[in-house]
């Protein structure tokens, strides 16, 4: 496990896709976002090594819907108790009274494959809250940001300038997560790739201010991070 920037940590023994805790001490501590299935002991071991049990967890705010994402989010809840949130359209499709959108045919293998994988197997979960665009939760803003999946959201920090992207901002291309860069949304694992694009512009057209951005996979871009993505997005 490794500080970004207090009080966000980065599980950096999960490779499929990023955990981060926020540990505002007791009754304050969250994760964003739980892996895939396939890393759960190593998610319970960062935990420990935190002297965390997942019980101890205040909630888990998801940033969508995706299996790589909520893939533990029912393995927490059913063993452990843990509060699960989402925005309101993931929350539908994860508890089952909203279809689920099938994905996948644009890319290459590999990312067939993992659409086909995310079809066949995909999270499943009560929901304890819905969350709503313009919600505050565990000191984070939920900015609705719609396209990769229905429900998507950035959860912005504004005391530490930290912005969870979840996967509508990336700093590497999935699967190889070694090789950094400021990535949007693409067409292989993209619902609503042109909804996808308008969100990221209207966030950006609204002002908000970010410094790092804390993404669902690649490594933190910590500091100078608006002016950064705007720069890539520019060339
Ligand atoms: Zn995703």
């Amino acid at each position: 496990m490794r500080v970004v920037v207090p009080p966000f940590h980065r599980f950096s023994t999960l490779f499929v896709s990023n955990v981060y805790l926020l540990d505002g001490g007791q009754g304050d501590r969250w994760l964003i976002d739980t892996g895939h299935w396939t890393e759960r002991v190593q998610l319970v071991a960062e935990l420990r090594r935190t002297n965390l049990q997942p019980s101890d967890l205040t909630g888990v705010l998801l940033t969508h819907r995706h299996s790589d994402h909520a893939g533990n989010a029912g393995y927490l809840q059913r063993e452990f108790g843990v509060k699960i949130y989402a925005h309101r359209s993931d929350a539908e499709v994860l508890e089952g009274t909203a279809p689920r959108a099938q994905m996948g045919g644009k890319g290459h293998l590999l990312e067939r494959a993992l659409c086909a994988i995310e079809n066949r197997w995909p999270s499943q979960v009560k929901i304890e809250r819905a969350l709503d665009a313009g919600d505050a939760i565990a000191s984070l803003e939920v900015h609705h940001v719609p396209g990769h999946t229905e429900g998507s959201v950035f959860y912005r920090h504004a005391n530490t300038g930290c912005l969870m992207t979840g996967d509508t901002l990336l700093t590497a291309r999935p699967p190889l997560t070694i090789i950094q860069d400021i990535v949007k949304p693409y067409d292989a694992y993209s619902l609503d790739l042109k909804q996808a694009h308008a969100s990221l512009d209207a966030f950006h057209a609204a002002g908000w201010a970010y410094e790092n951005v804390l993404a669902g996979h690649g490594k933190p871009l910590v500091g100078n991070a608006r002016d950064r993505v705007l720069k890539a997005w520019s060339e």
